[in-house]
């Protein structure tokens, strides 16, 4: 298998897998960031079966659990007037469901968990280097950095996020759409277990639900903080930067009608941003005309976060591409590669990203007669329960969030044997 120079455009979670994937298939691979380290944003991620199968692929998933909280114990979706829980999703089923106990850690651990992982295979790291641009005119693409500077290499991999500049070289008329705000703040578990009200809180993670509200706790006992992701419509940071400053008051001002117990929760945040959440919209292409520059992760299909997959499939990206890239016999198979890499992601995809803003939706309905509806459903049915499934990976698209091969599809989804499968069939 010939080996390539690679280079990949940040340093997210999504760019860090994606530089241990193809580092792991012997390429050649640097990171340019434009923080000057490793930079942080955001508090909780939880990382699903879909996301620890790669991970296990990778050969770090039990390095991973080392940093990981496994116990998540339930979801709990509660009525954002009184706080009564409506349903609930015991996560413990999860292993026995799909394969991989679910787990949830700070953004931070989980970053540095990767970009550790990144440099113990041998992955080559330029910290402080902003792309300005992307380009292909020659044999090989080039980037241009904010000094001047031009560095050129056999393929160039967008990891750049939601605000990708790599995305400018191969899908320029893409744009972003958005209706949330997400106001986000952290309570340390010791303020929280303080209170016999909220000590319940400190356990599981919590989805209240409210007209065109939803709020989400989650624990990261890995750091000892609760993060709290408040969602409103509206449109903070529309113009400018993506995480706006702003005050406690603000954000309790807008929460205003929520349960005692949150009322209590947010008397005890100090300080917290407001972020713009927005989607990517369908690309007209994942990879360039000539088929040397392709993007992963938010770069191209950048999703709301209400199923908590946007760096799921993200990380699904890095080990289909890798291994998409590593049939190539010499570097001339590899834009008809990355357009087979294309064509194995994209449906999957966009589904998840239809369905996430679809439950933005759902789960902020105003009080009604389709709240009502949607409560009764939800008492009936745990979500994401696995059903009637017989335990063998989904690989056909389903119909929608109703098929119940959906959650099957989406958790226990393996992603690299669904490639080599394709792969093969079309080599
Ligand atoms: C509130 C919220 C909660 C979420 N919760 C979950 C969850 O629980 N589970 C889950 O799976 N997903 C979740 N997601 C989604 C997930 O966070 C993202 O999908 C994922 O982080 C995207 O990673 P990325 O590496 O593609 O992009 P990013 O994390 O945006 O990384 C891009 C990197 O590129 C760098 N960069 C940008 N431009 C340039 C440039 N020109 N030159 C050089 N470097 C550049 C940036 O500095 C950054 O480091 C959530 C998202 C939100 C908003």
């Amino acid at each position: 298998m010939p080996q390539f120079d690679i280079l990949i455009v940040g340093a997210g979670l999504v760019g860090l897998a994606t530089a241990i994937g193809l580092r792991k298939k012997g390429h050649g691979v640097c990171v340019l960031e434009s923080t000057s380290n490793l930079q942080v944003i955001g508090d909780a991620i939880a990382v699903g079966s879909n996301q620890q199968r790669i991970l296990e692929h990778y050969g770090i998933l039990q390095d991973f659990y080392t940093r990981a909280v496994s116990d998540i114990g339930c979801m709990y979706y509660r009525s954002w007037s009184s706080g009564e829980i409506i349903s609930t999703r015991d996560m413990k089923t999860q292993k026995a469901d799909y394969g991989y106990a679910s787990c949830i850690l700070s953004r931070a651990g989980y970053q540095d968990f990767l970009y550790q992982q990144a440099k113990k295979v041998g992955v080559e790291f330029l910290f402080g280097q902003r792309v300005e641009s992307v380009e292909e005119d020659g044999p090989r693409p080039i980037l241009k950095l904010k000094d001047g500077s031009v560095l050129e290499a056999d393929i160039i991999v967008g990891a750049d996020g939601i605000k990708s500049k790599v995305r400018m070289a191969v899908s320029p008329n893409a744009h972003l759409t958005s209706q949330w705000d997400c106001y986000r703040a952290t309570v340390s578990r010791e303020r929280l277990g303080s209170d016999p009200e909220l000590r319940p809180y400190l356990k599981g993670i919590h989805f209240t639900m409210g007209p065109n509200l939803l709020i989400i706790l989650s624990n990261m006992a890995d750091i000892g903080d609760v993060s709290l992701n408040m969602y409103c419509l509206g449109d903070a940071g529309s113009a400018g930067s993506w995480s706006a400053p702003t005050t406690p008051v603000q954000m309790r001002e807008i929460f205003k009608d929520c349960s005692p117990a949150l009322q209590k929760m947010l008397t005890l945040v100090d300080k917290c941003i407001v972020w713009k959440v927005a989607q990517v919209s369908s690309l007209d292409s994942w990879s360039s005309s000539n088929g040397k520059i392709v993007l992963v992760g938010d770069a191209c299909h950048a999703m709301t976060p209400h199923q908590g997959q946007g760096c799921s499939t993200g990380i699904e990206d890095s080990a289909v591409l890798s291994e998409c890239i590593s049939y190539a016999k010499t570097i001339e198979d590899v834009p008809s590669l990355l357009k087979t890499y294309e064509s194995l992601r994209r449906p999957r995809v966009e589904l998840i990203q239809g369905i996430s803003a679809f439950l933005g939706k759902l789960w902020s309905l105003p009080d009604g007669e389709q709240q009502q509806q949607r409560d009764e459903d939800m008492r009936k049915t745990q979500p994401y329960y696995a059903g009637a499934w017989d335990g063998k990976p989904i690989e056909s698209i389903p119909t929608g969030l109703r098929d119940p091969n959906y959650s099957p599809w989406l958790m226990a989804y393996d992603a690299v044997g669904f490639a080599r499968k394709e792969l093969d069939a079309r080599a």
